[in-house]
């Protein structure tokens, strides 16, 4: 069975916060239908600062928040307005398109740690309505240690509420000290794990922070294990079957959709508005960028 030791890389988001990307990697894009995964934090921020993403568009995909440490505000143009605390999920899709910013609230300092996803919408959902959901609540089970939460998808007959529209999963284990299990999976899904914090081994290999190990289909058992405390994310799905063209913050088929998506977030309208966010709306990079990676 296949097993992948991905490296995350280093990138910057918003107002220049640095952050660990796991996907897409050169050598893996897609996880199931998980296209995007960045890990934010933990860091502490003075009053003031903390993340800023200012006013941004979307299409073809679902964001998926996972607030670990602190609070982060979401605004969008649908009129949302939600502070996403730790143990809560946002989730947001985009569909056919929407904008939105995300940012630590200004008016005192703190701490923070998130983890966002992007699960790329199948071919048949791509072109819904945009829509945001907001859930303060999770599932959690404890297994041998470790306290799971069910992010999305269902384990071990715990569902969790996130809509969503290819069959996927995805898992925040914990534990405050040594700890073992062994997660029941299901082996038309392929999965990584990724160390957020603390070190660990899953299906017997080493795993630090900044790596994702990647463990294809085939595999209905994998052992995780840690010596110490430690923080893992685990997502997984059926592999997504379709060539999907990620650029910016776009998930699309095209080059021409790509080229559209950004000519009307240049021109307003398509995206409509976001009120009220700390930053100031992102400028898409030049889409000549894709054309030389071969986009279509
Ligand atoms: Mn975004």
């Amino acid at each position: 069975m296949t097993i992948e030791r991905l490296e995350s890389r280093r990138a910057i988001v918003g107002d220049g916060f640095e952050i660990r990307r796991a996907l897409p990697n050169r050598h893996r894009r897609l996880i199931g239908a998980w296209c995007f995964l960045d890990h934010a934090g933990p860091a502490d921020y003075p009053k003031g600062g903390g993340l800023v993403v200012g006013p941004h568009p979307h299409i073809g995909l679902q964001t998926f928040t996972w607030a670990i440490e602190g609070s982060i505000l979401h605004t969008d143009s649908l009129g949302y307005r939600q502070l996403i605390h730790p143990g809560q999920v946002n989730l947001m899709t985009a569909g056919r398109g929407i904008s939105h910013a995300e940012d630590s609230p200004a008016d005192a300092s703190g701490r923070f740690q998130l983890a966002q996803l992007w699960i790329a919408l199948p071919d048949s959902e791509r072109h819904r309505e945009p829509a945001f959901d907001h859930y303060p609540e999770l599932p959690m089970l404890e297994r041998g240690g470790f306290r799971i939460t069910v992010l999305a998808g269902t384990f071990a007959g715990e569902r969790a509420p996130a809509a969503v529209y290819s069959p996927l999963v995805g898992l925040d284990l914990t534990a405050p000290g040594p700890a073992r299990t062994e997660l029941v999976l299901d082996a038309d899904f392929e999965h990584g794990v990724m160390a957020l914090e603390g070190s660990a081994h899953v299906g017997g290999e080493p795993l630090e922070p900044g790596a994702l190990l990647y463990f294809g289909t085939g595999r209905d058992r994998l052992t995780v294990e840690s010596a110490g405390p430690v923080r893992l994310l685990l997502v997984g799905g059926r592999p997504f079957g379709e060539e999907v063209l990620l650029w910016w913050n776009f998930v699309a088929r095209t080059y021409g959709e790509m080229e559209q998506a950004t000519r009307d977030w240049l021109e307003g309208g398509r995206f409509g508005k976001v009120e009220g966010a700390r930053g100031a709306p992102l400028v898409a990079p030049d889409l000549a960028q894709l054309r030389m990676r071969g986009g279509n």
